[in-house]
């Protein structure tokens, strides 16, 4: 039998029409607007809802740490975890230089880097409220703290930093931090035998570990997930110690949620399904795959697979959104994804790709990619307004003003997207997953290159391999590719086949082929100078409906193209747009608009519509048969909702 070893990739170019335009958008708009929010320079307005914390204008994001660093005087501002914001979008211009070199912006993250060693203290320790204000509670209350979370987010800002422009400072913050950690954290006498209410330092350390190959940071992260409810008691013996009393929390109200929501009720291993704030789920999982798949721990693999089979088959939208209540921003429970009061946080989609990615390392699943996807082209994206200065955090599947206005319980659903939150999240965190998308593209396992996303590409391989794939995706199936390979080297080449395409049409080298599907990929063996490939995926459009375990999309269609999930809004269609009733076999009709949201494939969808009955009628009368006319629905991209006039969207539609 012949053994293939997969040649290593150096290099990925973004061609793809479509990406290259949000990428672009992230240098010139994105990252540009965000610096200049987090300075205060900015004429914003922060959302009310959700998550607004009392705060009006300001982030203070960049101030917090100028007066850690001892440059300005004055008190820490916002949330304890405030500095993530400005690590996040660090770590997504580290990745923009990486296909945009920009020396101006360069300037600005190179003195952001001396500006955050100034502020780092002594002994490795930054998270700027605890040092501003409050000294003497460092690592006291972790349970709201997010000390480790804040940390880990600038160690994977440091890591990509120091991967894109070498700089060494970046790097040695990180490596100072994870000691500070490591000196702090384990089972020793004289460490705490915790962890963070909020994973994510343990994806960090992975990161700081790949980069760094020391062993310690492994181990540090192979602790923090195995040491999780360990002591089920941990946050609350350190809130008694710390003083129990509600004015010393540091954010009110997060001592009420359960342990399970802090994934901290068991140990992981014990843990049936995930439970409480959707972002931390993800983090958490997506550092349990890193784990699990550099120290081979069994344990915290089957957590994976648990917790992927529960959100993926029973928790997500359509969309890849996850994330059902604003209470806690969290999961509920199996089937349970009513639309017009979800969460879907547009973090926890990122999150989402990351533990998908993560599963891709461990397995070549086809499922992990479609999710992947899934994410890239509705959940995530649909975080990001066409112009790049405007952000959801909640990302509702069915929205109406009147209802997020007059509604209480839906004043978390925002009906357009908003300048800047309180709690920012969201904003920088999909900036970094759009400007390192050319990160997700391929998986090198030992022998197989696989290609599971359809997002044109260059791409750069040892032994002088290039794959370069070109295409119209998503609003053509058409791809093409062209390997290269002058050496003659040996490898599988895998494409994956997307769950939405049940047939496929290859051709290799101009000649038809046909290919089992194994576990959704189909590989091919190359050891020739070059090959080519022609593969045609099914891009009809597909009415789709929902298990009927869940109620909320019991007698409802959603439209789907490729991997986008499409949207009826009131730009388009008159309201109500719950008076529409669409047939399981409705006739469609698909075209692209360049002229429309930036350039999108449009679908119409015939439709039947009640007449509206008279404002002064009866709220109540008996059913007769309705007065009905025949339309056209017209539906837009479900990412692309919410760029026009504010207005009523749904993505499942009514059955008739
Ligand atoms: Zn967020």
């Amino acid at each position: 039998m012949q053994v293939y070893t997969a040649p290593k990739l150096n290099k990925v170019e973004v061609t793809s029409d479509f990406w290259k335009r949000y990428r672009e958008l992230v240098v010139k708009e994105v990252l540009p607007y965000q610096w200049k929010v987090m300075n205060d320079e900015a004429d914003i307005s922060i959302a009310e809802d959700p998550q607004n914390n009392g705060q009006d204008k300001n982030s203070h994001a960049v101030a917090n740490l100028k007066i850690a660093a001892g440059e300005m005087k004055g008190h820490h501002y916002g949330f304890p975890f405030q500095d993530t914001d400005v690590y996040k979008w660090l770590e997504a211009a580290a990745y923009s230089f990486g296909y945009h070199p920009n020396p101006d912006l360069k300037k600005i993250t190179d003195n952001l880097i001396d500006l955050i060693a100034k502020a780092q203290d002594d002994d490795g320790y930054l998270s700027t409220y605890f040092q501003i204000d409050a000294p003497e509670r460092k690592f006291k209350r972790l349970q709201q703290s997010h000390e480790l979370y804040t940390m880990g987010h600038y160690i994977e800002a440091g890591v990509a930093y120091y991967n894109a422009t070498g700089n060494q400072k970046a790097l040695d913050i990180a490596t100072r931090m994870a000691d500070c950690i490591d000196n702090n954290f384990g089972l020793e006498e004289s460490k705490i035998p915790g962890y963070d209410g909020h994973p994510e330092i343990e994806l960090a350390l992975s990161r700081l570990y790949e980069v760094t190959k020391n062993q310690k940071y492994m181990d540090l992260a192979h602790y923090f997930l195995t040491q999780r409810g360990q002591d089920p008691a941990f946050f609350e013996k350190q809130i008694k110690a710390d003083g129990d009393s509600v004015d010393r929390d540091l954010i009110p109200g997060m001592r009420d949620f359960p342990r399970e929501y802090y994934l901290a009720a068991e140990p992981i291993k014990d843990q049936k399904v995930p439970h409480g704030h959707a972002v931390r789920v993800v983090y958490l999982c997506t550092g349990m795959a890193y784990v699990a798949r550099y120290t081979g721990d069994k344990d915290l693999l089957a957590a994976c697979d648990r917790f992927w089979n529960d959100i993926v088959k029973r928790q997500m939208y359509i969309t890849g959104n996850i994330g059902q209540t604003t209470t806690g921003e969290a999961f509920t429970y199996d089937y349970d994804l009513p639309n017009d009061t979800d969460y879907g946080e547009t973090c926890a989609s990122v999150g989402m790709s990351f533990f998908a990615r993560q599963m891709l390392n461990i397995r070549a699943k086809g499922e992990y990619a479609d999710v992947l996807e899934k994410e890239l082209f509705n959940g995530a994206l649909s975080g990001m307004s066409l112009d790049g200065k405007h952000f959801f955090y909640v990302n509702p599947l069915e929205a109406d003003p009147a209802g997020s206005k007059g509604n209480p319980g839906k004043s978390h659903v925002l009906t357009h997207r908003a300048d800047w939150f309180g709690c920012a999240c969201c904003p920088a965190n999909l900036a970094r997953l759009i400007a390192s998308v050319d990160e997700y593209l391929y998986t090198v396992n030992e022998d197989t290159i696989l290609s599971h996303q359809f997002i044109a590409n260059e791409a750069e391989f040892d032994d002088g391999i290039k794959v370069s794939q070109t295409n119209h995706f998503p609003w053509s199936g058409d791809i093409h590719y062209e390997i290269e390979n002058p050496n003659k080297a040996s490898f599988k080449f895998g494409i994956r086949i997307p769950s939405w395409s049940a047939k496929y049409e290859l051709s290799v080298d101009g000649a038809a082929k046909s290919l089992p599907v194994e576990d959704g990929f189909i590989y091919l063996d190359v050891d020739g100078k070059s090959m080519t490939l022609d593969l045609k995926l099914d891009m009809s459009t597909k009415i789709m409906r929902a298990s009927n375990r869940v109620k909320a999309d019991y007698g409802k269609v959603a439209v789907q193209r490729g991997p986008v999930v499409y949207a009826a809004e009131e730009a388009d269609n008159e309201a109500p747009l719950w008076d529409y009733q669409v047939a399981a076999d409705a006739k469609t009709d698909y075209h692209f608009d360049e002229k429309l949201l930036d350039g999108v494939g449009v679908v119409k969808i015939a439709a039947k519509r009640e007449k509206l009955d008279d404002v002064n009628a009866p709220l109540y009368t008996e059913v007769q048969n309705e007065d009905t006319e025949n339309v056209d629905l017209t539906l837009v991209p479900y990412y692309s909702w919410a760029n026009r006039q504010d207005g009523q969207m749904r993505v499942w539609l009514n059955k008739e």
